[in-house]
């Protein structure tokens, strides 16, 4: 059996404990709850020890790769906090079109492999979101509207199960395996040391129309949108944001278009027949940019060093009955951080081999950041409470930006809720990983009962 290193094994009380329990979350808002064994894996072997000692100790296992689950989601009370985020391989095989990529990369550092071969994956929009949670929970990334959600790019995973085993899943060896990994989320029952990843084309040219509409146009410019959806090709990003311009120092609906062009064609000329589109008071248009700037946007939207609670839900509802029913999301967007994210993706086909099963034409996303720990509970109200009140027109949540333990909604389709639960039976019979989180463990339940635990 390998052992690990003392560095390597934190034991609750050890002095470095603490630190690396808050290192493990990206979101400056910390989960209330405390593992008894931090274990910070550098290698594969590490991971197989892992897992051996969680078993002989009855530890039930938490996993962190990137570390950017809004709630934290690896760090559970009790049992194990597996932190991976010292896993970041990077093989690409250009013949292949495939990349092996360990769990804690990152998207800069990925496409920074995948560029020079001419290839590209649709990453978190962030630059700092790790690959492990992204593409086992949906992921929509950078051109997923052409590509899909990234859990569809997954070809393969090696995995370490319950029993201690590491095995290499692909469509044909373990296919219940990679179904599994293809949407679970949080809900996976197994550590992926390595994703196989199937790549795309890199598109030659990226450019990005972004238009800004005073805040009284709200209903006129989100209901164009919904409209001029089906204009656009699919290798345009499309998305709308309510919040506080920085430009123009109040707040304002604006919408971008992202295209990921293979040709000069202008895919965003949609954007400029919109009928009011003279109001706008602040316009790019069609401008050229590149991956860095695009994730310097995406940085400074949800920045690091806040605080942030974030939920969604995903809708096909017609555009009145969204707009009507969100007006009091919208009006009371509690600062000039915090933002509604109005993304259109439009819906993209299923597949039988992965239980991704949740979406719709709409994902609406309330983002809330602030500084103060003294408001944590007023934010993560808004955030949740404000879902809560759009649950009638709910076609689902997205596992990245949501935990079942604030709101409770599905992120699978019903049979495939029961599939994954019979599967779960098979290679994880004892439960030693963790899964879903239930309202038991939220921060927000924490706080409103005033009784935040101390430890
Ligand atoms: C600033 C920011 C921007 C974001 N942008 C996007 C976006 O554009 N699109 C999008 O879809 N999502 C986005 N997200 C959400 C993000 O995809 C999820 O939070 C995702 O879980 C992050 O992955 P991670 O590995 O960094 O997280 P972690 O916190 O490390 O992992 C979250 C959970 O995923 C599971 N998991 C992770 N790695 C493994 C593994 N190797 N084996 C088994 N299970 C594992 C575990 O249950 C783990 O607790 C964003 C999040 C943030 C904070």
């Amino acid at each position: 059996m390998v052992q690990l290193s003392r560095d390597n094994l934190l034991r609750r009380g050890d002095e470095a404990y603490e630190q690396a329990r808050l290192d493990a979350v990206w979101n400056e808002r910390k989960p209330d709850r405390y593992p008894d064994v931090i274990v910070r894996a550098g290698s594969e072997q590490d991971v197989v020890a892992a897992v051996q000692l969680a078993r002989s100790e009855g530890l039930s296992i938490g996993i962190r790769s990137g570390g950017h689950s809004w709630v934290g989601n690896g760090v559970r009370d009790g049992g194990m906090l597996l932190d991976l985020s010292r896993l970041q391989g990077i093989t690409v095989d250009p013949a292949a079109r495939t990349a092996a990529v360990g769990p804690a990369v990152k998207g800069p550092a990925l496409l920074g492999q995948l560029a020079p071969h001419g290839l590209f994956f649709p990453t978190g929009h962030a630059p700092t979101v790790g690959i492990g949670g992204f593409v086992l929970g949906g992921g929509y990334g950078w051109d997923s509207r052409r590509l899909g959600p990234a859990c569809l790019s997954i070809e393969a995973i090696d995995v370490v199960l319950a029993d201690g085993t590491l095995v290499h899943a692909t469509d044909t060896t373990h296919a219940d395996l990679l179904w599994a990994a293809r949407g679970s989320g949080p809900g996976f029952f197994g550590v992926v040391t390595r994703f196989h990843l199937a790549l795309h084309d890199l598109p030659r040219r990226l450019l990005r129309t972004a238009h800004t509409y005073p805040l009284d146009m709200l209903d006129e410019v989100l209901a164009w949108s919904y409209d001029t959806l089906e204009l656009l090709e699919p290798a345009v990003e499309f998305s709308a944001k309510v919040g506080f311009s920085p430009w123009l120092d109040r707040q304002t609906v604006s919408v971008t278009a992202t295209a990921f062009c293979d040709t000069g064609e202008d895919l965003l000329a949609p954007l400029e027949d919109a009928p009011f589109r003279e109001r706008a008071v602040r316009a790019v248009v069609a401008q050229e940019t590149t991956m860095a700037e695009l994730y310097d946007y995406a940085d400074r939207m949800t920045p690091p060093g806040m605080r942030w609670a974030l939920d969604g839900i995903w809708t096909d509802e017609p555009v009145d009955k969204v707009l009507d029913a969100s007006r009091p999301l919208f009006e009371s967007i509690p600062d000039t951080t915090s933002h509604v994210l109005w993304m259109l993706w439009g819906g993209f086909p299923e597949r039988s081999n992965a239980c991704w099963s949740s979406q719709a034409k709409l994902y609406l996303s309330p983002n809330t950041g602030w500084t103060d720990p003294a408001e944590d509970l007023a934010h993560e109200q808004w955030a949740h409470g404000q879902m809560a009140a759009l649950q009638h027109l709910s076609k689902g949540l997205q596992f990245s930006d949501n935990n079942l333990a604030d709101r409770f909604d599905h992120g699978l389709s019903p049979a495939n809720a029961v599939r994954l639960e019979e599967i779960r039976a098979l290679y994880d019979p004892e439960g030693l990983f963790r899964t879903y989180m239930v309202p038991a463990e939220s921060t927000t339940a924490y706080a409103a009962a005033g009784h935040a635990r101390t430890h």
